[in-house]
């Protein structure tokens, strides 16, 4: 049980890396926080670390099932402070029943993620990756390098929320037909930002460039998939900065192979739990999917950064500390940060 005063929470902080422990150590100066910091995941075997605290924070990769929640509940935590916008890793229904408060954060910069989108985008077509790798070893040859411009292409953006406006105002920044698909497309903003809402297909069929800015949901999952793959164009770009499991690798692994696909831009991976994020530099990589997107010169995979800009933090770090400090009265949940 706690044993501090109410006014001062117990906060369990998983998967802590030396950002988030700056960030939240800055945003919390007088918020009465205690925070205990610990560098490993939250798993099922790991929860009982989290005996004390009264709040447990946690990243997109902590594991939220019931199991493990139900251990949480057993301890005395009363709330999950996700210091992330998804919530799909939760096991909502078992959250629910447990009586645990699950907060996320429900914005803090779309820019971040977008720029990140454009920045795979930009690297993979004009090949910078390889440029630099060139020129450090003395090859100053440009064979292989030929990009193309964006100017006059077609962008589709499938998800058009926070990231995906402002992904989609960039690219039609850079001169692109933009096209756009959402189950709840608002045409307020595509008239304004000169954005086309399309069926799916035809996005598919029509773009040179597709990015992926919809939450993972049963409905989103395995978007991109053998038979979507097949309706996109020849040469086009895939940039997924969203979550790993709205792609089906397998499927992906095949498209590049046949030459389908001119460049694919990862942020996120559907079996990254346990790999991003971790230094394995030393280690054998087990993971043989992976493995072989790595051999592809035209394949560009980062390490679930998109979000990791100083602005970006800090604004994660003010959300959580308020849903923290609301359970000491002090405050109330930030807006829209209820998940359960
Ligand atoms: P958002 O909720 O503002 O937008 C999501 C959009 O997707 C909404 O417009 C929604 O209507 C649409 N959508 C939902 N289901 C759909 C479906 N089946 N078909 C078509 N459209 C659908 O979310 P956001 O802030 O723009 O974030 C999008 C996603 O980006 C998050 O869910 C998260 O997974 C991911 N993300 C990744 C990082 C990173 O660091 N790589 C950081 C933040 C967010």
């Amino acid at each position: 049980m706690n044993t501090h005063p109410s006014s001062v929470v117990t906060a369990a902080v998983f998967d802590t890396k030396p950002y988030d422990r700056e960030a939240l150590q800055r945003a919390s100066a007088n918020h009465g926080i205690e925070w205990h910091f610990l560098d490993f995941r939250l798993t099922q075997d790991s929860a009982s670390a989290a005996r004390n605290a009264r709040a447990v924070c946690v990243f997109v990769n902590d594991e939220l099932s019931r199991p493990c929640l139900e251990v949480l509940a057993a301890q005395g935590v009363e709330l999950i402070a996700l210091r992330c916008t998804g919530s799909n890793h939760v096991d909502v229904d078992a959250a629910k029943q447990l009586k645990l408060t699950v907060t996320r954060v429900p914005v803090y910069s779309p820019h971040a993620v977008a720029e990140h989108a454009v920045a795979l985008l930009l690297t993979l077509n004009r090949k910078t990756h390889r440029a630099f790798n060139r020129v450090r070893e003395l090859n100053f040859s440009l064979n292989g390098l030929v990009g193309f411009d964006l100017h006059g292409k077609t962008a589709g953006i499938i998800g058009t929320g926070k990231i995906g406006r402002v992904t989609a105002e960039i690219l039609h920044g850079f001169g692109m037909r933009v096209l756009a698909y959402d189950l709840f497309p608002n045409h307020e903003w595509a008239r304004q930002a000169g954005v086309e809402y399309a069926e799916v297909s035809v996005l598919l069929r029509d773009s040179d460039v597709i990015s992926l800015h919809t939450p993972l949901t049963a409905e989103t999952r395995y978007i991109i998939r053998a038979d979507t793959i097949k309706l996109m164009r020849r040469g086009s770009i895939l940039i997924n900065v969203s979550r790993g499991a709205l792609v089906d690798t397998k499927a992906l692994i095949q498209a590049l192979k046949s030459g389908r696909l001119a460049g694919v831009g990862l942020d996120v991976y559907e079996e990254e739990e346990g790999i991003f994020f971790e230094d394995l530099s030393g280690e054998v990589l087990h993971d043989d999917e992976l493995a072989r997107l790595l051999t592809f010169p035209n394949v560009l995979i980062t390490s679930h950064q998109a979000f990791l800009t100083r602005e970006a933090l800090s604004e994660i770090a003010r959300t959580t500390v308020a849903n923290i400090s609301a359970l000491a009265g002090q405050a109330s949940f930030v807006e829209g940060s209820v998940v359960t």
